[in-house]
């Protein structure tokens, strides 16, 4: 294998320096305080084989139920993925099963986890970043039922691959003393993506709410000085018209509005419940419609003028190749779990970009501080995000799960995470003392 030239040489090395730990334990805890990159010369990366993953299912409550027009939820059950590879760097992985998006639940994860042969993951020897990525296109889970009514598409098993693709680069990016950023930079499927940057801003969300909740949500959306807020509307007995209306009116003109509909319209009405809302400035507005009838916005596209962004129904690169041949959207949604981990989303986003289509980073209520840090990684290094979503930890769980809180500051502004892997420092007792249930994979 030849090997050019690692950029930065991060944490540990400058924990180890310090000597605050010694390098093993560093690495064996996934330490990622002391954050700030240095330039280096050379850095040969060590060979690796996984030698443990483990998965737990951790119930993460949530502050307050969330509400849209899909579902009201008070807690997540959330999959933990622990991978130790052979030198006793340790990465953390984190999937969210979501039955009306990628039709998962807790259940059928754990299905696929106790009938999935993961022992073909100790075979190959990862010596950079592409190995990672070759690991896991060959790596194979097992085929199981759905929950009853549930019918699978090509996106059942992502909360799976994605806790599992993100603990392996979690884990890798300690050993090789990189960031999961640095990594998916360097690969292939990110050429013509990257765009390096030291800080991201994101957006507000707006819940739907009624009455003087209403003028609160628009106040918080105010004082909290986001530069675009996505509306949750479509829920029934809320009224969309007065919601916008009250919203435009406080956060004022130059705040960027978009729609998420959560698939709450049906296709007959799209065009004229839009006619309603667009005199508010809309920007986009996300899955109109269920995916059982998403093919039908491609006839509803030329009769308005507002963008349309598919979320529910673009979890795939399978869903993204349909929805580019019938011309069904302007915008694609990816969120990290429900499109099955970063290198997909890395992929969807090159689809887009050669289609012409515009992009949202976007994120799941309740997901702790492991994904929040793996969005952030992926904000900071692709480029015309078009709106980002993420990092609201603080706000929505009682459980973070990581010793940072990556919670977004004034504006929505947040930082780069500059750590190894994921940039984040795992609560790995915590994930222990939590878990309802867990499984040793490897
Ligand atoms: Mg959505």
């Amino acid at each position: 294998m030849t090997w050019t030239r690692w950029p930065w040489r991060a944490t540990i090395r400058e924990c180890t320096l310090r000597g605050h730990l010694s390098q093993s334990e560093a690495r064996r805890t996934g330490h990622s305080d002391c954050s700030k990159p240095q330039k280096t010369t050379q850095v040969v990366p060590a060979k690796l084989k996984i030698t443990r993953l483990e998965a737990f299912q951790v119930p993460i409550p949530l502050k307050s139920p969330v509400q849209h027009a899909s579902f009201t939820r008070t807690h997540n059950d959330t999959l933990i993925v622990r991978c130790e590879l052979s030198d006793g760097s340790v990465g953390w992985g984190e999937g969210l099963p979501r039955t009306y998006v990628t039709g998962e639940s807790i259940e059928s994860v754990w299905r696929h986890l106790e009938a999935t042969d993961f022992q073909p993951l100790c075979g190959p020897v990862l010596g950079a970043p592409a190995d990672v990525v070759r690991l896991l296109d060959d790596f194979q889970l097992a085929e199981v039922a759905a929950d009853e009514g549930v019918t699978p598409r090509e996106c059942f098993g992502n909360a799976v691959r994605c806790g599992l693709e993100l603990s392996l680069l979690d884990a890798t990016g300690h050993s090789w003393q990189s960031s999961v950023g640095e990594l998916i930079a360097r690969l292939p499927q990110a050429e013509g993506l990257t765009q390096r940057r030291s800080h991201v801003r994101y957006s507000g969300v707006a819940t739907a709410s009624t009455g003087l909740r209403q003028w609160r949500t628009a106040m918080k959306m105010r004082l909290y000085g986001f530069h675009q807020v996505k509306v949750k509307v479509g829920t029934d007995g809320v009224d969309d018209v007065q919601f916008c209306r009250r919203l435009r009116r406080v956060v004022g003109a130059g705040v960027d509005l978009r729609l998420d509909v959560n698939e709450a319209w049906s296709p007959d009405d799209v065009v004229e419940r839009l006619r309603l809302l667009s005199c508010f400035q809309i920007t986009s507005v996300e899955q109109p419609v269920c995916h059982q009838h998403v093919d039908r916005l491609a006839e509803i596209r030329p009769q308005t003028s507002v963008p349309i962004m598919l979320d529910e129904s673009l979890c795939s690169l399978e869903d993204a190749r349909r929805a580019i041949l019938v011309g069904s959207c302007d915008l694609f949604n990816l969120r990290v779990s429900k499109c099955g981990g970063l290198i997909t989303c890395l992929r969807l986003a090159a689809l887009a970009r050669q289609h012409q289509l515009g992009i949202q980073l976007g994120c799941q209520v309740g997901e702790t501080g492991i994904l929040s840090a793996a969005g952030r990684q992926f904000a900071c290094t692709v480029g015309n995000l078009r709106y980002l979503e993420g990092s609201y930890d603080g706000f929505l769980v009682k459980e973070r799960l990581t010793r940072q809180n990556l919670t977004i500051q004034y504006g929505g502004r947040a930082p780069q995470l500059t750590g190894c892997g994921l940039g984040v420092t795992v609560d790995e007792r915590r994930v222990r003392q939590l878990a309802e249930s867990r499984l040793r994979l490897i």
